[in-house]
């Protein structure tokens, strides 16, 4: 892609009032500078909120693979397109180059013609990040098959409702995968999962670990036979722009997954252009994304984004803590990476290590860091900052959602100044609002409520797969002719937006809206605490008064429990207010997370309610065995 970065402030705010006052106009020029059409649109936008129906670049015909493959080959045949690093250090990288991408993509893209796979149909990807996943992803594409992609963390149960909820015909899977210094069996997964789907009559599977497994007879084929025989060619199918391009169920942390179908040339023209200028990535960096491909964060931001700008994308298999939790931080210095995006929760898990195994490395290649997926608190903020940017790496602290498709609310580096715990401003083309709860919209600055935004941007997901009454209640009937986020947010007196956490969680007490990020943030400002989580329970007089999960550093000190609950409760007093003090607080070893790393504040609601006999499903977390630790440990 041509030159489009924006590089100061004011140039911003010029672009930014350009994609309000004229959004069709603006996002037109995108497209059309940018992009490989096979025909142009005939309508740029139309759009419903009442329906809800939205519909990006009417008439065009694209293929993305050839906007995020073909199209490269000539200038950047022999660039490396994916930096694959494996799990064992010890295991060489693999380069793959856009070439080689093309070939192999196209190869994938015949075997699932051979196997019967049409434009249209259902492919449910359950891979660990491996090089076939994102092939796989892209062949899918190639051919217009649907890909819905299951996080291989997930139980059979999970991937067994997310493959029967589109009638996947086919899954694609792998032996198992490596984990840190553990194996997974992911294809007894599949296995046990596939009893509960019918649908299914081919499953994939690729080779990882060579472990022994079951290959049903009449159902699964080994991959690598079939790749091994299948052409390097195979031409584009011809997709129209509203075109369901994936399905992607959301991570669940507030209830029942959702499966948000997201479009083709919308989705691939704003993961594009968001890619570029808030990552400022500039030809030859190295861009690394964390996430893994299972979430929208990797859909987006490893895959479609990074490669439609012919950008090197690193995607690494691995966990942060194997070998040791300098692994990170090695990757950085290996393959002198220039953009690195990862989570809060992952950089809290790294800060509580120490300095030690950062100083082992260089991380001088260092230009931009990331952060997604959660409020990021304060204190993290400032390691991050401090010791991985070094103070002259901006954080771009993303605001976005799987509905979304790209990225929202964020700072552009070099261009916005940052500010920590701040979303900061909204991303070109993006129109937030915020709502009080009577529906009226809040203008101008320092104000706080629900965020929403009041205009169509062309990555929004266009329904949840097969119900879309449900997609107009949850996103759209809240608040008339807006698109609800179900977060909440402030913005500040320069116009700066901070998430103050998911309205569900919001607290009332005494009559005041409690978010928790900044409850939580101002906890986690003590010395000796790590991580904290908050919610409410029922208080006579204030309605409802305020539950602290806490979980301290493992330092030693502090082990005066009831004086650190003191400081704790001054530290709130001090940053918000005597209103937001905590009425109990229970020290925790850990809290119960999304696979997806996120706290599930809904189970934590219910311990501190004491209502623990419905806690929902809790087989999809992360580590399920702490909600057990924490009930016995609740205080009354
Ligand atoms: P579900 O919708 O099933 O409950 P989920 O909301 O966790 O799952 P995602 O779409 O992956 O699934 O996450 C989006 C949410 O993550 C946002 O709505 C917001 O609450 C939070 N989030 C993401 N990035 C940020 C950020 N930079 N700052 C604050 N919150 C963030
Ligand atoms: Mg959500």
């Amino acid at each position: 892609m041509s030159n489009y970065h924006i590089k100061h402030l004011e140039e911003y705010y010029q672009v930014y009032r350009k994609s309000v006052r004229e959004p069709e106009n603006f996002w037109e020029e995108v497209a059309e500078e940018h992009f490989m059409w096979q025909k142009k649109w005939d309508n740029v936008l139309s759009w419903d909120f009442s329906k809800p129906e939205v519909k990006w670049f009417e008439g065009a015909q694209l293929n993305i693979t050839e906007n995020c493959i073909d199209r490269h080959l000539s200038t950047r045949g022999d660039k490396t397109a994916i930096i694959f690093e494996p799990n064992d250090p010890n295991e060489p990288a693999e380069h793959i180059s856009y070439k080689q991408l093309h070939g192999r993509v196209n190869q994938f893209a015949n075997v699932l013609k051979s196997q019967g796979v049409k434009r249209g149909d259902r492919v449910c990807i359950y891979l660990p990040m491996i090089p076939e996943l994102a092939i796989a992803l892209l062949a899918c594409a190639r051919i217009g098959a649907i890909h819905s992609v299951v996080f291989a963390g997930f139980s059979s149960t999970a991937l067994a409702t997310r493959i029967n909820d589109c009638d996947c015909k086919m899954v694609i899977t792998s032996d198992g995968s490596y984990r840190g210094a553990k194996t997974i069996d992911l294809k007894g997964i599949v296995d046990e999962a596939l009893e509960s789907c019918p649908g299914v009559t081919n499953v994939l599977v690729a080779k990882r670990i060579h472990s022994d497994i079951n290959m049903k007879e009449g159902r699964d084929q080994w991959l690598q036979p079939l790749l091994d025989e299948a052409s390097t060619s195979c031409k584009a199918e011809v997709m129209d722009a509203e075109d369901p391009l994936f399905i992607l169920y959301t991570s669940g942390s507030t209830g029942q997954p959702k499966g948000m179908v997201h479009s083709t040339a919308g989705y691939m023209v704003y993961t594009a252009y968001t890619f570029k200028n808030v990552f400022q990535y500039r030809e030859n960096d190295v861009y690394w994304c964390t996430a893994d491909i299972g979430w929208i964060t990797g859909h987006s931001y490893i895959v479609y984004g990074p490669l439609a700008n012919g950008a090197t994308t690193v995607m690494f298999e691995g966990v942060p803590s194997y070998p040791n939790f300098g692994r990170f931080w090695e990757i950085v210095q290996k393959h002198k990476v220039n953009q690195f995006y990862t989570a809060p929760t992952a950089i809290r898990a790294l800060a509580k290590q120490g300095m030690e195994l950062v100083e082992q490395y260089d991380l001088s290649s260092i230009k931009v860091l990331g952060s997604v997926g959660e409020p990021i608190n304060e204190e993290a903020w400032h390691w991050y900052n401090d010791n991985i940017g070094k103070k002259k790496s901006p954080i771009v602290d993303t605001w976005w959602q799987t509905e979304t498709g790209g990225i929202m609310i964020t700072p552009i580096p070099f261009v916005t100044p940052t500010k920590p715990t701040y979303a900061t401003l909204p991303f070109i083309g993006i129109q937030p609002a915020i709502m009080d709860e009577h529906g009226k919209e809040l203008k101008g600055n320092q104000v706080e409520g629900r965020l929403c935004v009041k205009f169509p941007w062309p990555s929004m997901a266009r329904t949840i797969w097969g119900n879309h009454q449900r997609y107009k209640d949850t996103y759209f009937s809240a608040f008339e002719n807006k698109y609800f986020t179900g977060d909440g947010a402030l913005r500040d007196e320069v116009g700066y937006y901070r998430i103050t956490g998911r309205v569900d969680d919001v607290i009332i007490v005494s009559g005041h809206n409690l978010g928790t990020a900044p409850i939580e943030d101002a906890i986690n400002e003590h010395p000796a605490v790590a991580e904290s989580a908050i919610v409410g329970f029922p208080h006579d007089v204030k309605g409802n008064a305020l539950y602290g999960y806490v979980i301290l550093k493992d330092t030693g000190e502090y082990r005066d429990h009831n004086n650190v609950r003191k400081e704790i409760n001054q530290i709130i007093t001090e940053h918000i207010g005597p209103i937001a003090k905590l009425d109990k607080i229970q020290f925790t070893k850990g809290l119960p997370k999304t696979r997806s790393g996120k706290i599930m504040r809904r189970i934590l609601r219910k311990i501190a309610q004491r209502d623990t006999s419905n806690l929902g499903d809790t087989s999809t977390l992360l580590n399920p065995e702490v909600v057990q630790d924490i009930m016995d440990n609740v205080i009354e």
